[in-house]
């Protein structure tokens, strides 16, 4: 439709998402008096929990932390069911504060934006959906998501494929039953970790495809411990804030020792403890895992060891063993009998590390040595075009016609994660540049939502037209950003923190390191200086008004 043709409606703010961050954004707009309009692209809200509905998926972040912050009763009234909800537990929270805060009404369902321009006449942004609709909205916040871009990566012959397959970020809404199938799984990221367990308890036969070995640790789920939910509602706004100053976003008490000052003894103690308690807790175990690589090698054979203990077979057991990488620099999966899934009859793991998949048959698939395998079922466990996937669909034109595409075509550039030059007035809900995927997201969202709203009152009480990152401010953002990143382990890995899964995708640390807590206070300071570093135009133009 040509945008001339589109009947326009004129709004303050047109949001993008209606996950955790496009919800919440609509929110604290309406309730700061702005008109808001989402726009999402699933037939309901939730984002992440509303499309990976594959069997085993839940939060790996404790559910009592993985929820809303800004509205301490949500957190009384809700009741979690155990340590670690599932996604159609959280799928019912997001709709429950849907309902609560009756959001529904202002987001458009099953439409898609396709492109965003920003009119340099009036300064605003013209944005287009798949169903002809046309939004004139001074402002535009993407809530796309880091994780929403799904991705099958490019094989030959999968339109020949006469089975069933499926992603697991657009699982069926009805389920799948892999009751007496034979079943292929591809990639063993956190969602094949997850997944693969209770897929195998189902399949007549599962084959395990790995291209790299993954880093997991026990998540040791069970119910909700009702002496500590008690002791963190007495205050859960404070306890809030704290996880908002910490470095994950997760309240946890800081370690104090390097791995390499622990004699071996006390390492192997300390790692057992963390093991125990399950989840990310092993990452906090010592100081220095993250930075040192001889410090980081203890853990990552710990881990290892853990595996030879419960995979009985050697040979598998080893193939199981992460060693391309250091431990946890790429994302750590937390899993519920994951290992012990390799001791069943009915699964195997096929290497194909240096003997890749090279294609899709009509009955299943083969590696490049030539060696078929025929399935009912093939899953995609492959991940995402990660952080800027969702972003890059989405025709969006800054100032001069200046395409996001091309501008991030080396890789993306912000400052604080929250905009790029170029582009006024457009946000970007966790971004790359900010600590996004590497904290507890629910954090970091309210985060910037919080920043973004006042911001925006901000310029309507000083009558401003446009706040835009400039170049300036947005060059050091990324040198401080790649700084950081480099002073850490987490540029060893091909991870898609670094865009390494997506063939071709320039190959830059997206997320910022630096810690929840310190980014937070840098964007106070932002702001608190008159948001230095952008450029704030004085007034609005007449036609704007
Ligand atoms: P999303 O939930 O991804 O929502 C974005 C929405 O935008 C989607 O609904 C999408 O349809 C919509 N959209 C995108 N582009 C368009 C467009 N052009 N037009 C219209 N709509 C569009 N994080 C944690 O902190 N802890 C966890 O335990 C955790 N577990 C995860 C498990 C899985 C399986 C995955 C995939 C991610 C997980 N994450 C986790 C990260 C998770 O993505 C975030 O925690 C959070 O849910 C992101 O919320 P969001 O609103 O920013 O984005
Ligand atoms: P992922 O971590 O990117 O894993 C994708 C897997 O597919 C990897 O093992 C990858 O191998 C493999 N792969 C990709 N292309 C392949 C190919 N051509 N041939 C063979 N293997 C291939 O994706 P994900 O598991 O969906 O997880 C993405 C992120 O979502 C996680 O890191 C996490 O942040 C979030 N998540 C969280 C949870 C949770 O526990 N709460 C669950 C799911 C997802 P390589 O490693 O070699 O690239």
């Amino acid at each position: 439709m040509s945008e001339a043709a589109a009947p326009v409606r004129t709004l303050d703010a047109l949001i993008v998402g209606a996950g955790f961050a496009g919800l919440y954004q609509l929110l604290r707009l309406r309730r700061a008096g702005f008109t808001a309009q989402v726009i999402e692209a699933g037939d309901n809200v939730g984002g992440t929990w509303y499309w990976n509905r594959y069997p085993g998926a839940r939060c790996d972040i404790e559910s009592l932390e993985y929820q809303y912050g800004f509205d301490e009763a949500l957190a009384h009234e809700w009741q979690w069911s155990e340590r670690y909800a599932t996604q159609p537990e959280i799928l019912r929270y997001i709709n429950w504060v849907a309902d609560r805060f009756d959001l529904r009404k202002d987001v458009r369902f099953e439409t898609r934006v396709t492109s965003a321009h920003f009119n340099e006449a009036t300064n605003r942004w013209l944005v287009t959906t798949d169903r002809g609709d046309a939004y004139s909205a001074k402002f535009c916040v993407m809530a796309t998501g880091c994780l929403s871009a799904a991705r099958v990566p490019d094989f030959k012959g999968l339109d020949s494929y006469k089975g069933e397959w499926y992603h697991t970020g657009e699982w069926p809404h009805e389920g799948v039953d892999f009751t007496g199938k034979t079943v292929g799984v591809i990639g063993t990221g956190s969602s094949a970790i997850q997944s693969i367990p209770l897929i195998a308890a189902q399949a007549k036969h599962l084959t395990v495809f790995q291209r790299t070995a993954n880093f997991s640790v026990p998540a040791h789920n069970g119910p909700i411990d009702e002496e500590y939910k008690a002791k963190i509602l007495q205050d859960y706004t404070a306890f809030r804030r704290a996880a908002r100053a910490s470095q994950g976003g997760v309240v946890r008490a800081p370690a104090e020792k390097s791995a390499l000052e622990a004699t071996p003894e006390e390492r192997q103690r300390e790692f057992e403890i963390r093991w125990e308690i399950g989840g990310f807790a092993i990452g906090g175990a010592f100081i220095d895992l993250a930075i040192n690589e001889e410090a980081n090698a203890t853990a990552a054979e710990f881990v290892r060891s853990k595996i030879r203990q419960t995979v009985k077979d050697p040979a598998t057991a080893e193939l199981l063993c992460p060693r391309d990488y250091p431990f946890a620099t790429k994302r750590l999966c937390v899993d519920t009998g994951y290992f012990e899934t390799f001791n069943r009859d009915n699964v195997s793991l096929v290497d194909v590390k240096n003997n890749p998949v090279s294609e899709i048959t009509e009955t299943g698939l083969k590696l490049q040595d030539g060696t078929a395998y025929d399935f009912d079922a093939i899953v995609f466990a492959t991940g995402f075009d990660a952080m800027t996937g969702a972003l890059s669909k989405i025709d969006i034109q800054g100032r001069g016609g200046l395409k996001l595409n091309e501008k991030w075509e080396h890789g993306p550039r912000t400052y604080l994660g929250l905009q790029a030059a170029g582009f006024p007035n457009l946000f970007t809900i966790t971004g790359p540049g900010s600590p996004s995927v590497l904290s507890n997201m629910i954090v970091s969202i309210e985060q910037h939502v919080d920043w973004i709203t006042d911001c925006l009152e901000y310029l309507r009480e000083h009558e401003t037209a446009t706040i835009e990152a400039t170049t300036r401010a947005e060059d050091e953002w990324v040198d401080h950003v790649n700084t950081v990143a480099s002073f850490t382990l987490y540029p060893k890995a091909n991870s898609w923190y670094l865009g390494a899964n997506v063939p071709g995708k320039p190959r830059v640390f997206m997320p910022y390191i630096g810690g929840v807590g310190n980014y937070a206070q840098k964007c106070d300071q932002v702001a608190k200086d008159g948001y230095e570093g952008f450029a704030l135009d004085a007034k609005e133009p007449v036609s704007a008004r």
